[in-house]
């Protein structure tokens, strides 16, 4: 009993911070296992008074005008996993005798929305508030481009979707915003409950429709049916919408759908199974709290909170200073997470971030963890001190624009480092056997400090590195050997310019040809490059101005560095734009991209109608589709290895 009313007190607090005032202190993920905690005791000793298992989402703002639903709004029941899953297409059958037609869609992490249209036109918007009773919220509803403000019907109905901030909205406002928003969520969430609709405005939301509520005639049959009126009235629907017939087929659909998570632009946590006839949901009815005609599929929770322990400033390839979050060590997407990024020092500020405080971290299948904003400060919450020092040398720090730089003019080690290591990157110069750990012991054993005196080392002295034999130093210094050919675009990126990564380095490569060339390019030359800003062309010409840079460039081509220019390039690809799609199995992927620069060719990632040649390996897919239908000249791999073969490759 009182472990039951800890967690009644607990959750409810929780529910206001998010339902309410649309800050919350704990991760979905945390929420859950405690609410679960409580419908487990509550299963064996009963349910106490103001149980939130009986609730649906928060009381509605005084601030806003109420608005009464005219069908009760509802929560979804949840599963995790097949057997729970499974256990649901068992209690369906039980209750129906049969398993009945069921729809899949992406269960959308936003906010829930009802939307009236009376005579075509929208009168009201309202949020879900307690399922009874919502916020008045038209005005701000209005504001949203997806919301049609009429609709073809002319009846009197009830259309409920939610709310959301796609990702992309979100970082873009978070670049600029004083207070980051923590998640798209509360995003959403924050800038409808809101009394100023210029505020919804400003955040770029859209609707998503996926369901009717009260409608004045009595015209669906199936939600396939509603799926389909909501397209034709000019609703924003979910793309993602199948009917499944047996456990395995929705199985399926819940799998593709998780499939995909990491690319869609808006949050989802789940998918939405729901019975697609409606003549059966009325047989199945509702509970309290939900219908039992569907079920929210939940997926692994992105987020958590832990305990922020500690900042490391650790310097980089470019001596900026980059935070870096020490964390309790918590388990995130089957990851116990230790680390996580902090972007910089106002970053923090501006999230109000401490040491010891609780934070929010957010995962995407292959992104490092990021912080995305505080959780709760706690009673040993102290500030994280910007340092004055570079962490690393002592050296004094500047300020330039967000950033923190290390002014060490020499260098210090762990940029060093750095700068040896992206020299020697695949995508740079390619050196077969150099790692991190190799630039460390060439700088600390030999202070070897830039690119070029790599190509004066001979197999004697590295094998007197420690764990270097006879047969590491020597593959070593035939993989040094090995990347003394490279191609312009390569090299570029090697170079390290600050701002220029791989993509942009061939865009250079592409639009000048040779490193004389990219030498003497202006910054007025260099702007009218696709989406290449001001300060990358400044760091480009200010790059070839520096001295210490073109001397640089000239030791690496005394010792032997020879790059393939690509303009005025003689060549079976000569004067040709070619893009690799499928698999090959003669040659790698980067191999082959780098032969065809070498016989004069360019090298695209997608198919368009500038390019004049795809060569498809093992299962293309839609490059080729694609190539197809532009009626691009299309080589399979023979054909390719053949023609190289006639060049001497
Ligand atoms: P829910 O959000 O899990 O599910 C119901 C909602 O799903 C509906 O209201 C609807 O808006 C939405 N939905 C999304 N896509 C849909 C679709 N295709 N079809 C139909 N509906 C769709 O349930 P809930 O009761 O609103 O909220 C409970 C959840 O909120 C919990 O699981 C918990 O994770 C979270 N919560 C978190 C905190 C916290 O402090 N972090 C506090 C309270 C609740």
């Amino acid at each position: 009993m009182e472990r039951m009313k800890e967690l009644i007190a607990l959750l409810n607090r929780y529910a206001k911070e998010y339902y309410e005032l649309d800050n919350p202190t704990v991760s979905d993920m945390e929420y859950d296992a405690l609410y679960y905690e409580l419908v487990e005791l509550e299963k064996e000793y009963g349910t106490l008074p103001d149980s939130p298992t009986h609730r649906i989402g928060g009381a509605p703002l005084k601030e806003f005008i109420p608005y009464k639903h005219k069908l009760k709004l509802y929560s979804l029941d949840k599963a995790k996993g097949d057997e729970e899953l499974e256990a649901y297409f068992l209690r369906l059958e039980k209750m129906l005798g049969f398993i009945p037609e069921m729809t899949v869609e992406h269960k959308f992490d936003g906010l829930t929305l009802s939307i009236t249209y009376k005579g075509g036109e929208l009168v009201t918007a309202s949020t879900r508030g307690d399922g009874t009773t919502g916020e008045t919220v038209t005005a701000q509803v209005k504001t949203i481009r997806s919301v049609p403000l009429t609709i073809p019907y002319k009846g009197e109905i009830e259309i409920q979707g939610e709310g959301l901030m796609r990702l992309s909205s979100l970082r873009k406002y978070n670049e600029t915003a004083s207070v980051p928003l923590k998640n798209a969520r509360n995003g959403v969430a924050g800038a409808i409950r809101n009394l100023d609709p210029k505020i919804t405005a400003k955040r770029n939301l859209d609707f998503v429709a996926y369901n009717v509520g009260y409608c004045s005639e009595n015209i669906f049959n199936s939600q396939t049916e509603v799926h389909d009126f909501l397209i034709k009235n000019g609703f924003l629907c979910d793309d993602v919408f199948s009917v499944v017939n047996t456990v395995d087929e929705a199985k399926k659909a819940i799998n593709k759908i998780e499939e995909n998570r990491q690319n869609l632009d808006f949050l989802i946590d789940g998918a939405v199974l729901k019975v697609n006839k409606l003549n059966l949901r009325e047989e199945l009815g509702f509970t309290e709290k939900f219908p039992r005609w569907a079920l929210a599929y939940k997926f692994e929770a992105e987020e958590v909170t832990t305990l922020l322990k500690d900042v490391v400033w650790q310097v980089s390839r470019t001596r900026k200073l980059n935070p870096l979050a020490v964390l309790e060590p918590v388990e995130l997407m089957g990851v116990t997470v230790k680390r996580a990024t902090l972007n910089n020092f106002s970053d923090i500020q501006k999230k109000g971030i401490k040491l010891n405080s609780r934070v929010f971290i957010r995962r995407s299948n292959d992104v490092i963890p990021e912080i995305t904003g505080l959780a709760e400060l706690t009673p040993e919450s102290k500030d994280i001190n910007k340092p004055e020092v570079c962490p690393a040398c002592g050296a004094p720090v500047k300020e330039e624009g967000a950033f923190l730089y290390c002014t060490n003019p020499e260098k210090c080690a762990p940029a060093i480092v750095a700068t040896l290591d992206h020299f020697a990157q695949k995508s740079c110069m390619d050196i077969d056997g150099f790692s991190e750990k190799t630039a460390e012991l060439l700088y600390n054993e030999f202070g070897i400090k830039y690119p070029y005196q790599l190509y004066d080392l001979k197999p004697e002295d590295l094998m007197k590195l420690d764990g270097f034999k006879q047969k590491k130093a020597q593959n070593l210094i035939n993989g040094i050997e090995k990347s003394k050919e490279v191609t312009l675009d390569r090299f570029i990126f090697a170079l390290g310019i600050p701002t220029i990564g791989k993509k942009t380095a061939t865009q250079l490569a592409d639009a000048f040809g040779s490193i004389e060339k990219l030498k003497t390019a202006t910054a007025e030359e260099l702007c009218k490059l696709d989406d290449f800003g001001g300060v990358m062309a400044e760091n480009v010409v200010k790059f070839f101005s520096e001295q210490e840079n073109t001397e640089q460039i000239e030791k690496l081509f005394e010792r032997g560095v020879k790059v393939i220019n690509t303009e005025n390039k003689e060549g079976i690809f000569s004067g040709k734009n070619v893009v690799l799609t499928g698999s090959l199995s003669h040659y790698t992927r980067s191999v082959a991209a780098d032969l065809i620069k070498k016989n004069g060719g360019k090298v695209s990632d997608s198919v368009s109608k500038s390019v004049n040649l795809v060569i498809a390996g093992e299962a293309a897919g839609s490059k080729l589709e694609k190539a197809r239908k532009l009626g691009t000249e299309i080589w399979d791999e023979a054909k390719f290895v053949e023609m190289l073969s006639k060049t001497g490759n």
